[in-house]
């Protein structure tokens, strides 16, 4: 029985869980995060990787959520510049489309409704253009600019555990909440944790608890902690497909499909597009695997109606699909129902707070976890004030990725330039410690890939010590996308080496 009694247990490692553990543990309370698989391992790696404000919600009247998410994109690059980067975007001008006048005046808001921004400003480009319209088919006359961002989403999750953990937060991986009552008597949670691995139960005690479970949400509520409530989570299926680059250029392409649903194409790891998604409500959490065949066909066909050369199923190298924990607000249409967040409190008589997210984004998920501390500050008067708007994630007191790479790559000049980078781009400041004595290629021990993607094995050891990484799938899929880069021979030899270094550094610590 763990005697500590935490001010804060926070269920669930996602972008929403991390970030309010982050906040929390900064402005002093004592927090505990349990997450029941890797951290980022549900929907806070299932999502498009685009910080913005969502500029098809503007035809919803979600002004707020696009004001908030807009000003959030121009915090979020700054505390992050090593993970989240600009991104240009083209809307290609189609027949069926609205007039241009309207989506003028639509991108006219976006730039402005957030107030001030450091990226470019929308404006019209005719085409055939030498980049903005490479790769799409002549029969589009002009297209629209406009700046967003784009995140390494389940890294954004990583660092926000990181910098909780600096902060005193007790972070533990593969940690099932499976019961918890309030202790009137005690006036205590008393939580019921079980070890996914080893499979032994532990209790522990909190003043508070944050449903961060996503799209497991309700069922926390309502089967785990039995406190039901009547909200509710819609299950809106998403998935994506990942094909060899469309374009060389930098820019994503954003396609009005004849249904009226937008599909994005997105530079992605370099050699690579990332096309989705789809909207599709599921009833349950399994039912979204992974992409079914009529989703594969429906990206297929949006992207065939603007690009120059077919985009063929035998193309696709990498799927994934996952679900928007989203809150239900009564529309009957998936691509409708509100993005925005919704957070409950339940509490006994003004003690033992339980708080629960419904819905949200990765972009507003530093705001969400303002509002959520906001909405716990009567339970805990002596909380510090907000923090996290100006201080850097960790890694993130770099200049740029470029300027960062160029000292790399002059103080270790016998490795290559672009590993260097993709290092940066992963760790940014933190780099320093993988390659720390590093003379050579040889002294990064065992290697698996090649070129920008090579995947070492100080990079792994860092992954599993520093990042909590379990098994081959957190590190080739999440903590890097190595394996995207790798064949299959080359993904098992580089499993087998991970699990028996997982295996090696877990038995000492
Ligand atoms: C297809 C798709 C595209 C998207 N694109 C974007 C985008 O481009 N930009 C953007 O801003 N947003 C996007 N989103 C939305 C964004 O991904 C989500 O809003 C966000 O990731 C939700 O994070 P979360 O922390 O609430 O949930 P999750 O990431 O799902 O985390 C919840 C965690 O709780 C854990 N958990 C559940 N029950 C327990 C338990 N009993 N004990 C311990 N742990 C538990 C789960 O294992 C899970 O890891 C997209 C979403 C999808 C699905």
């Amino acid at each position: 029985m763990s005697e500590t009694v935490y001010d804060l247990a926070i269920i669930g490692g996602g972008i929403n869980g991390c970030g309010i553990a982050r906040d929390a543990a900064g402005r002093g309370l004592k927090v505990l995060l349990v997450e029941q698989d890797d951290l980022a391992s549900a929907t806070s790696s299932w999502s498009s990787k685009l910080i913005h404000g969502g500029l098809r919600y503007l035809e919803q009247y979600e002004f707020r959520l696009v004001r908030e998410a807009l000003q959030e994109r121009e915090v979020l690059l700054k505390i992050a510049p090593h993970i989240i980067h600009p991104l240009e975007f083209i809307l290609p001008h189609d027949q069926h489309m609205r007039p241009a006048w309207m989506v003028r005046i639509g991108l006219f808001m976006y730039d402005h409704i957030g107030g001030k921004i450091s990226l470019p400003s929308s404006r019209t480009v005719s085409f055939p253009d030498a980049i903005y319209s490479a790769g799409l088919a002549s029969a589009h006359k002009r297209g629209f600019f406009y700046s967003d961002a784009k995140v390494d989403d389940a890294r954004l999750t990583v660092l926000n555990a990181i910098a909780a953990r600096e902060l005193g937060a007790d972070v533990r991986v593969r940690t099932r909440l499976v019961d918890g009552k309030r202790k009137r008597d005690a006036n205590e949670w008393c939580l019921t944790l079980h070890d996914v691995d080893s499979q032994a139960s532990t209790t522990v005690f909190a003043k508070g608890i944050v449903n961060a479970a996503g799209p497991w949400v309700k069922h926390l509520l309502d089967d785990t902690l039995r406190v039901p409530t009547t909200s509710n989570v819609k299950l809106v299926k998403g998935s994506h497909i990942v094909v060899p680059r469309i374009h060389e250029h930098q820019h994503a392409y954003i396609l009005q499909n004849d249904d009226k649903r937008v599909v994005f194409i997105i530079p992605y790891e370099e050699k690579f597009s990332l096309i989705g998604t789809t909207d599709i409500e599921v009833g349950a959490i399994a039912d979204a695997a992974k992409i079914s065949p009529a989703e594969t066909d429906y990206l297929l066909r949006a992207v065939n109606r603007f690009v120059a050369k077919p985009v063929l199923e035998s193309d696709i190298v990498w799927t994934y699909a996952g679900v928007r924990p989203l809150y239900d607000d009564g529309s009957d249409n998936p691509s409708e129902i509100t993005r925005d967040y919704v957070l409950k409190v339940d509490h006994d008589h003004g003690a033992l707070p339980l708080l629960s997210i419904f819905g949200g984004k990765i972009t507003t998920y530093r705001r969400l976890a303002e509002h959520a501390l906001q909405d716990l500050k009567p339970f805990y008067p002596a909380m510090k004030n907000e923090w996290t708007d100006k201080v850097r994630l960790p890694g993130g007191d770099i200049d740029s990725v470029l300027k960062t790479t160029q000292i790399r790559a002059e103080q270790y000049s016998s490795l290559p330039a672009d590993f260097l980078r993709r290092l940066v781009m992963r760790h940014g400041s933190r780099a320093d410690s993988i390659l720390n004595g590093v003379a050579t290629l040889n002294d990064l021990g065992k290697t698996f890939g090649q070129g920008a993607n090579l995947l070492c094995e100080r990079e792994i050891e860092f992954f599993i010590r520093e990042e909590w990484a379990r098994t081959a799938e957190d590190i080739l899929w999440r903590r890097s996308k190595c394996g995207l880069h790798m064949d299959n021979a080359e993904r098992e030899q580089a499993s087998n080496f991970i699990a028996d270094t997982v295996n090696r550094l877990m038995s000492k610590i």
